[in-house]
């Protein structure tokens, strides 16, 4: 497993790689503190023999001022450790100041306003500081695969859109969500739970799996989903941000709900949660 902290070293080392490479080059941009939900993303693409580069870097920029970064969990050396077992070929781990002095062109896309929905009714910045990370990484690496966990779907789905507007090659691929046996979606930030809090978290899986079967019967969307809401808070979480039903594309969702998902981002005191699943 190869290395690399600077775009000067890695763009010189995927020279030379992608002339001798027969494989397609897989990329999986992470912010580190990697679980079984991240090594899944490593072996969907090990499995269709990809060579597979993985980024490490909390990106400052996706954070609001009053948001984690600072405390966001980093654990390089067991990260590494983690991704040499998983076979990754090549590991990027930039720093913000190297990053910074990349200009890279801006591309014209419209968001058509997936940035402010969901999460980004809490978070106004999240999305386009992602967006910038991303399409920089996208335009530095060149990848012909990327892979985004459908945990944070609303991710996978702002950065297939803004693609396709771009001339960028890289096709955007959904690995699926990876959860505890308790149904909890694995997360860098469950960390931040103590053992009490865990048992109040794992009420979201059980929840939106609930209101999955009461909307596929009954269809009545804003009774259920006040009342989910109410017992997600009754469970112990602190604040609902939304508890929400869309279409696939995050579009205002109607029954019979086909191709469509129910979202949540709750609250257990600083703690933030988000999850959702397919109707
Ligand atoms: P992060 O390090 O949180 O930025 O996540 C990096 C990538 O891993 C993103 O595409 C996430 O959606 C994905 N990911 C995080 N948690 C999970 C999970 N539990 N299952 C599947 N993918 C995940």
């Amino acid at each position: 497993m190869i290395i690399k902290k600077t775009i000067n070293s890695i763009q010189k080392l995927l020279e030379i790689e992608k002339v001798n490479l027969k494989k397609k080059v897989a990329f999986i941009p992470t912010m580190g503190a990697l679980h079984d939900g991240h090594l899944s993303l490593i072996k969907s693409a090990k499995a269709k023999k990809q060579f597979i580069i993985v980024s490490i870097y909390v990106n400052p920029s996706q954070f609001g001022p009053n948001e984690d970064f600072i405390k966001y969990p980093r654990s390089l050396k067991s990260d590494l450790k983690k991704l040499k077992k998983s076979n990754v070929d090549l590991v990027f781990t930039p720093n913000s100041k190297d990053l910074s002095r990349y200009k890279y062109k801006n591309y014209n896309f419209k968001t058509l306003g997936l940035e402010r929905k969901l999460c980004g009714s809490t978070r106004p910045y999240h999305f386009m500081g992602v967006a910038e990370i991303v399409l920089k990484f996208f335009t530095l690496l060149k990848p012909d695969i990327a892979y985004f966990g459908e945990k944070d779907y609303q991710q996978f789905i702002f950065i297939k859109k803004i693609v396709d507007q771009t001339n960028l090659k890289t096709k955007i691929m959904m690995g699926k969500t990876i959860r505890e046996k308790n149904g909890l979606a694995l997360s860098s930030r469950n960390k931040y739970l103590k053992p009490e809090e865990v048992i109040i978290a794992k009420n979201i899986f059980k929840i939106l799996k609930e209101t999955r079967i009461l909307i596929k019967k009954n269809k009545k969307q804003l009774s259920i989903l006040k009342e989910q809401k109410r017992k997600l808070i009754a469970c112990g979480f602190s604040n609902v941000e939304y508890f929400q039903i869309l279409t696939n594309d995050l579009k205002h969702a109607k029954s019979p709900y086909i191709k469509s998902r129910i979202f949540v981002a709750a609250r257990i005191g600083s703690v933030r949660l988000i999850d959702n699943i397919l109707i």
